[in-house]
């Protein structure tokens, strides 16, 4: 309670922890004890368990056994806060193989089970626009953008040759993407087809053999525009955000592009948690321009606007050194 309490006048950030299902049945599992009150204790395997515990506080932890529907009805009152007029943003950090794809928007292959944070979002945000019709028209659109080696591109655009976009600040309300495709959304259906469209086209213009989705961070902005029958209106936006692995990479393995890309990854994951630390210590300087992420994002972080951030971590043993890494991540912003 104390905890929640010093919590709610650290402003508006809360971080979740999310522990996937183990893959490896023989292995050491690191997970020792998840508390109700958002506590986890990890145990070192090479140490006894006298030695290796380790404890972390979050506002909550979910454990394996934890299903999409649990974990959305945990961030469900965020996303209404989006059509009261608040900016939003929620972020999956974790390594490579950690559930953050998962978590946002479901297993691979994209089945109608198990649906991530991104399709149950919106599915919520339509059923509450068709709530209030009688006293609030929205309009919702849908823009989809990654940024890899601190260059954004347009997930939706028509052009796939040309799709590099560049942060303006635009108006009153703060930075954007002026240039970024926005398509207007009624359904479910035609998001689960942006969706679809935008992953189609990230692959497209990979340029590595490798998989390059887990190396950028992918951010699919919702905005919303609400008017009531006196002409008020509200405009807000909610990002959901996939970010890019944050495994540390060996620098005697890997050379060129490779190592240009986690340097990338290393930094604008930092800057990221500079700028949440920053905020939570209510600093008068928040390091926003030190990245293309937090840049991005800047008018949905901060002031009023609401951030929820999952760490998701792996249970096996081997996952030892980077669960610990993300964890202690986590712990610093929240
Ligand atoms: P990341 O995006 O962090 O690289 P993924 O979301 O792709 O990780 O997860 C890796 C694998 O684990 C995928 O096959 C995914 O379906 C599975 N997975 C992740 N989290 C869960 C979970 N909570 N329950 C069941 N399967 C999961
Ligand atoms: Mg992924």
């Amino acid at each position: 309670k104390l905890f929640n309490m010093v919590q709610d006048l650290k402003g508006n950030i809360r971080v979740y922890c999310r522990i996937r299902p183990s893959f490896q049945a023989e292995s050491k599992n690191i997970i020792d004890f998840i508390g109700e009150d958002g506590s986890l204790f990890i145990l070192d395997p090479s140490k006894t368990l006298k030695d290796g515990r380790k404890l972390f506080q979050f506002n909550r932890v979910f454990g394996p056994k934890a299903g999409q529907d649990e974990v959305f009805k945990d961030t469900q009152p965020l996303i209404r806060s989006v059509m009261d007029g608040y900016n939003v943003c929620i972020f999956a950090y974790g390594q490579t193989g950690s559930g953050k794809t998962y978590t946002m928007s479901g297993p691979s292959g994209g089945t109608s089970k198990d649906m991530g944070i991104n399709y149950l979002a919106l599915n919520d945000l339509f059923r509450m626009s068709n709530d209030r019709k009688d006293i609030m028209t929205y309009d919702i659109y849908v823009q989809m953008v990654e940024i890899y080696n601190e260059q954004v591109r347009d997930l939706l655009a028509e052009d796939k040759t040309d799709n590099k976009l560049e942060i303006r600040s635009c108006n009153d309300d703060g930075l954007s993407l002026p240039d970024a495709t926005l398509r207007p959304v009624t359904s479910t259906t035609d998001v689960l087809t942006l969706m679809k469209l935008g992953e189609v086209n990230r692959a497209v213009s990979s340029t590595a053999l490798n998989n390059r989705s887990s190396r950028s961070h992918s951010v699919l902005t919702v905005h919303v525009h609400g008017k009531d029958t006196s002409r008020n209106t509200i405009r807000s936006c909610l990002h959901l955000v996939d970010l890019a692995g944050s495994e540390r990479v060996d620098k005697s393995e890997v050379t060129g592009e490779r190592l240009k890309e986690a340097q990338f990854i290393n930094k604008s994951l930092s800057c990221l948690g500079d700028v949440i630390t920053a905020l939570a210590q209510k600093n008068s300087h928040i390091p926003y321009r030190n990245s293309k992420l937090t840049l991005l994002l800047q008018d949905s972080l901060g002031g009023h606007a609401k951030t929820l951030m999952f760490a998701h971590v792996s249970p096996e043993a081997d996952s030892f050194g980077e669960t610990t890494s993300t964890l202690k991540f986590a712990q610093r912003v929240s």
